[in-house]
């Protein structure tokens, strides 16, 4: 078996058996979108509105409610706990017949091979577009790597990919050292561009950071834009870095239409970024990085999340300078970086009432120099909907 039979984190969807999009789930729901991009996340719609139901290992930190041996479900949305439960035990059970032999086969796949061994795996399998269903808009998320060398300690998609490495027994290495090449995307994605409907296409740094160092060598997010450039009447595409990298295709990004190109810059402190987000461009090359892009006529957005300490007028100045439009987040747990939250400069900002009320005065900050501010999945032309936050 050579290395390229992996799969990135073993493809889940087999643990649903023949259930596919647009199927009845239960009496009164029907599946509306799979993503398994990081695990396996289900989108329902029913009398309620949308549910979203996660599938995760069980050694992994979120609550749940139902179990099975190796998983745990829990569901968000506006319905009844009961019905809530309902679902979940539904799916547990579909889940539960066949949990057994995935995990035998998907642990025979990745122990078999010696790639697995290897802190940089080649892997091939699953799909390239995953349906995921946001309250304004569904789009697809195109993840050209799994696991980022950018090695972020809040990164909170470790806590989301590093159960699942345990339970398919891969070596346990920390966050940041380790990565999934899919070598194969360009090839899936053309393949499937030719059926999918045509939704926006996300490639951010999710699960894996499209311009981390890998990419370098091996391009695989630079021959997914070639397939999208090359594509007749291609979907809208939305993607984000931390990295500078992203300049090397800024000659391709300017040919495509319909581009949004954004770079996450939560602070302009280059100390607080190079503790916290140790593979990443400093903040100075970041805001470098947007300035020419815009330059080149790319739609540029910036990405504040989570709030961190530093100068508010002085990161509102930089990013109106070199973003068309910002969105805004805060911090969604520490993860790793706990220790550095723990004490020192970070403190005030693991306290949710300070992120809150940072989050409030970059938003005034920058509705003064009349940036337009989005909030949600997609920015507001790609989803048609302008949220101002300010
Ligand atoms: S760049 Fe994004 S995906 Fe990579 S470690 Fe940082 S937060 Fe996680």
């Amino acid at each position: 078996m050579s290395s390229r039979d992996l799969t990135p984190l073993a493809d889940p969807r087999p643990l649903l058996g023949s259930l596919r999009v647009g199927d009845p789930v239960g009496a009164d729901h029907e599946l509306a979108g799979v993503d398994a991009s990081a695990g396996l996340t289900l989108w329902l719609r029913g009398p309620h509105g949308g549910v979203q139901v996660d599938i995760f290992p069980r050694s992994a930190p979120q609550p749940g409610v139902v179990d099975t041996q190796h998983f745990r479900l829990s569901y968000r949305g506006a319905l009844p706990t009961s019905a809530g439960k309902a679902l979940c035990e539904l799916l547990g059970a579909r889940v539960a017949t066949r949990e057994g032999d995935w995990l035998r086969a998907a642990r025979g796949r990745t122990l078999g091979a010696e790639g697995a061994q290897r802190r940089v795996r080649q892997v091939s399998g699953g799909r390239a577009l995953e349906l995921r269903v946001a309250r304004e808009v569904s789009f697809h998320a195109l993840n050209p790597y799994v696991g980022c060398l950018i090695g972020c300690s809040f990164c909170y998609a470790q806590g989301q990919l590093q159960p699942w490495r345990a339970l398919l027994r891969l070596p346990d290495v920390r966050w940041g050292s380790w990565v999934d090449v899919r070598a194969e995307l360009p090839a899936l994605l053309r393949d499937e561009l030719l059926t999918a409907p045509r939704l926006p296409i996300k490639v951010t740094p999710v699960v894996a950071d499209p311009y981390q160092a890998i990419e370098t060598k091996e391009r695989v997010t630079r021959r997914c834009l070639e397939v999208l450039a090359s594509t007749p009447n291609p979907p809208p595409v939305m993607l984000s870095t931390r990295s500078a990298r992203v300049l090397d295709d800024v000659e391709l990004l300017a040919q495509m239409s319909g581009v949004w190109v954004g770079m996450s810059v939560p602070t302009l402190d280059a100390e607080i970024c190079a503790t916290l987000e140790p593979g990443a461009s400093s903040p100075q090359e970041r805001i470098e990085a947007l300035r020419r892009l815009q330059s080149a006529g790319v739609t540029t957005f910036a990405v504040a999340q989570p709030m961190l300490p530093g100068d508010v007028r002085e990161l509102a100045d930089a990013l109106a300078g070199v973003a068309d439009s910002v969105t805004l987040d805060t911090l969604h747990g520490t993860y790793a970086a706990s220790p550095h939250f723990a004490s020192g400069p970070l403190h005030e900002a693991a306290d949710p009432a300070w992120q809150r009320a940072r989050l409030d005065a970059m938003a005034q900050a920058l509705a003064a120099r009349g940036v337009p501010l989005w909030r949600g999945e997609l920015p507001p032309a790609l989803c048609g909907e302008v949220r101002d936050t300010a």
